[in-house]
């Protein structure tokens, strides 16, 4: 064999072991080589090689079928850590997490209202404070970016909320930190999370609609994550769906972020509690408001928020038509509203697309919690690094 197929067949091998034992913890080096294809005398190697490098333990015996009973093998799961970084624009949140991706330390960094490359300042020394609190190994690093993000040559290309234009992102955190940097997507990084840890992996085919303070989606087709040929493939937030409406911040008129935002609900909302017939009332609405006063049924909530849960039925209409997707999985601060809010966003997809395509699909909330987008991007890490999970 050819050094270099030597290699790759052998790198491979211990990659499939790895799963195996994650896949099956705890498990036998007999039943490994049963479920692996490989013999017990490679198993034997590669086991003892991961043991050395700490990824494995032995954890007790397991039962005989006759004779002496077998040692079983499990995974540390803190045996190597990721850093994630989670560029918000008014707080970057960056944790821990172990192979399991469970988050094992976090810390937040609030932006204070800076901007540009002042950031990537921030961004290096919440980093640096990381790495100093890493109990294992580290094996990457995952910044989720709120925006355009060309992961491929590690540039952010626009990122309106954190005023990056053409960034050139990972080659410098790659030189400082001398670990492999990784840029994902936020809407992305939601449909790996949702992929990789949500209620849908048996799904091949998935789209998460981020709403809450912007819109967007990540979408999964046959197993993996579709990029788009610019990486701006789910950048559903900047279809026009009002002729001539509001001025959106991405310089055009009537995107769906002018009206199915947080920030389009409350200012819905609080036009109303402005109108001259409200006055004398104290105060104006928050979304703490907002949430209870649509939870309790209320009138000028209700309309705002189920105008918001329209437009975006109308935009999934027809992401729905188009690709033919059957789970669409809410994230985001609009998963609150709960199913009253769900039932708008159906009943529009119902009314604009087929009516075959509309009654198989299927649109829930995530179960997994808002440190969604940190466990996407430890997806990403370790399925590239390590071949798990
Ligand atoms: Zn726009």
């Amino acid at each position: 064999m050819e050094k270099a197929t030597r290699q790759f067949t052998k790198v491979h091998n211990i990659r499939l072991v790895l799963k195996t034992v994650y896949d099956k913890s705890p498990i036998s080096r007999a039943d490994l080589a049963r479920a692996t294809g490989l013999t017990r005398a490679t198993i034997s190697e590669i086991v003892g090689g991961l043991i050395e490098r700490g990824f494995l333990e032995e954890v007790g015996v397991g039962s005989s079928a006759g004779g002496k009973p077998p040692i079983l093998v499990s995974l540390r799961a803190n045996a190597r850590q990721v850093i994630c970084a989670d560029l918000k624009p008014d707080e970057f949140e960056v944790a821990l997490v172990d192979l399991r991706g469970s988050i094992r330390y976090r810390r937040r960094w609030p932006t204070a209202g800076m901007r540009g490359e002042a950031l990537v300042g921030l961004l290096v020394e919440a980093i640096d404070q990381m790495v100093s609190e890493a109990e294992a190994p580290l094996i990457g690093i995952g910044v989720i970016v709120p925006g355009l993000t060309d992961p491929l040559n590690g540039i952010v290309r626009r990122s309106v909320q954190l005023d990056w234009s053409d960034l050139a992102l990972k080659q410098p955190l790659e030189a400082r930190f001398e670990l492999p940097i990784y840029l994902v997507n936020d809407s992305h990084a939601a449909a790996l999370a949702e992929y990789t840890f949500g209620e849908h992996s048996q799904n091949p085919n998935l789209i998460v609609v981020r709403a809450g303070d912007g819109i967007s989606c990540g979408i999964i087709l046959s197993g993996r994550l579709h990029h788009g040929d610019g990486f701006g493939a789910g950048e559903i937030g900047h279809l026009t769906v009002v002729e001539d409406g509001r001025l959106c911040s991405c310089g055009k008129t009537g995107c769906l972020e002018t009206v199915a935002t947080s920030r389009a609900v409350l200012r819905a909302v609080r036009e109303v509690a402005a109108a001259p017939a409200s006055q004398g009332r104290p105060g104006m609405p928050r979304w703490g408001d907002v949430l209870r006063r649509y939870a309790s049924g209320e009138e000028t909530a209700t309309a705002a928020v189920n105008q918001a849960g329209r437009y975006l039925g109308f935009s999934i209409a027809s992401l729905v038509s188009i690709l033919n997707v059957d789970h669409i999985v809410f994230t985001g601060s609009f998963t609150a509203f709960g199913e009253p809010f769900l039932n708008a966003v159906r009943e529009e997809v119902r009314r604009r697309s087929l009516a075959k395509l509309a009654g198989d699909t299927r649109i829930s909330n995530t179960v997994l919690g808002p440190e969604n987008l940190i466990l996407g991007a430890s997806a990403v890490v370790l399925s590239t690094e390590l071949g798990l999970p």
